[in-house]
C-alpha cells in the first residue's frame, strides 16, 4: 500500500488534504491530537469518495509519542510505505511579544517547528531506501513576512521554511522532494475569530481561501510529475504581497 501521512488531518486544511490525496489512491494515515469525532468524520469523507484510510492519533508536540506511534505502525505494516508526508498540524497562540509567556513561545515552537523534525526523521529513512518520497510542509505567510502578535508563530514557520530548503538539498538525489506551502487567510477553525469582511480589502482576490484550494496545491506537489520542484515555498494567499 502506498500511504500518505497527514498530520492534523481531523479538521480544516488537513482534512481537505486527506480527502484529496485519498481520491488519488493513497491510503491515508489521518493524524490528530484529541478530536476523535472530527477525525472519524474525515475518514468517512475519504471513504465516501472510494478512498481508504485509518486513524493514527499522536501529539506532534511530544517527541516520545511520535516515535512510539510511528515505530508501532511500521512494525505492523512491513509491506506498506509512507510515500507522502504532509506536515500540516499547527497551532497559534497570538500575543505581543512583550506579554508572551514562556509556555506560549514553547507550545507554538514545539507544535509547529519541532514536530517537523520529529515526524519527518522516522518517515525519511523508508523514503531514502525506496528512493522516492514527497514531503510537504504547511507553513504560512506569517513565516515569510512576519506578523505582529505572532513572533512565536512567525519564528516557527520561518524555521520550517529554512529546514525545507536544507532538507531538499540533502535528499534530492534520492528522488525525494521537500516543499513548503504558505497559505494566507484560509477559512478554518484557526481563522474563525478573524473577520473576513474586514480583512478582505487587503486581499487582491477579495476573499479568504478555502481548504480545498490548498489541498489542490498539495496534490500538485505530491504528483510524480512534480519531481523537479523541490526546496520551494509556494504561496497561496489570494495575491497578498509576501
Ligand atoms: P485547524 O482548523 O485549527 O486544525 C488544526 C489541526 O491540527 C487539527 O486537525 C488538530 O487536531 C491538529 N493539531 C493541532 N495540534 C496538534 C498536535 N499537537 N498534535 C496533532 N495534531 C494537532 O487549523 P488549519 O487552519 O487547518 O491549519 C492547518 C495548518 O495550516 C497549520 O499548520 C496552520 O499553521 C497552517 N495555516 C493555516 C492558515 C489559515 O488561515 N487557516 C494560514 C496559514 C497557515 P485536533 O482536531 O485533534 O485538535
Amino acid at each position: 500500500m502506498k500511504c500518505a501521512l497527514v498530520t492534523g488531518g481531523s479538521r480544516g486544511i488537513g482534512r481537505a488534504i486527506c480527502i484529496k490525496l485519498g481520491s488519488l489512491g493513497y491510503h491515508i494515515l489521518i493524524n490528530f491530537r484529541s478530536n476523535l469525532a472530527e477525525a472519524e468524520q474525515t475518514l468517512s469523507l475519504i471513504k465516501a469518495k472510494n478512498g481508504t484510510g485509518e486513524l493514527i492519533p499522536f501529539d506532534v508536540s511530544n517527541k516520545m509519542e511520535i516515535a512510539e506511534t510511528l515505530a508501532l505502525w511500521t512494525e505492523g505494516h512491513k509491506q506498506d510505505h509512507i510515500e507522502v508526508l504532509v506536515n500540516n498540524a499547527g497551532i497559534k497562540e497570538d500575543t505581543l511579544m512583550m506579554w508572551m509567556k514562556d509556555e506560549q513561545w514553547e507550545n507554538v515552537l514545539r507544535t509547529n517547528l519541532d514536530s517537523f523534525f520529529y515526524v519527518t526523521r522516522p518517515v525519511l529513512s523508508d523514503m531514502l531506501m525506496k528512493r522516492y518520497g514527497r514531503i510537504i510542509n504547511i507553513v504560512s505567510l506569517s513565516g515569510l513576512k512576519g506578523l505582529p502578535g505572532q513572533t512565536n508563530y512567525s519564528a516557527a514557520k520561518g524555521g520550517v521554511i529554512a529546514a525545507t530548503k536544507a532538507l531538499a538539498q540533502e535528499v534530492g538525489r534520492r528522488g525525494i522532494t521537500v516543499n513548503a506551502v504558505a497559505p494566507g487567510f484560509i477559512k478554518t477553525d484557526m481563522t474563525e475569530n478573524i473577520s473576513e469582511k474586514e480583512m478582505k480589502a487587503l486581499i487582491p482576490v477579495n476573499r479568504f481561501g478555502t481548504s480545498e484550494e490548498v489541498a489542490h496545491l498539495v496534490a500538485f506537489l505530491v504528483s510524480p510529475e512534480s519531481g523537479y520542484i523541490t526546496g520551494e515555498v509556494i504561496s497561496i494567499n489570494g495575491g497578498m504581497y509576501s
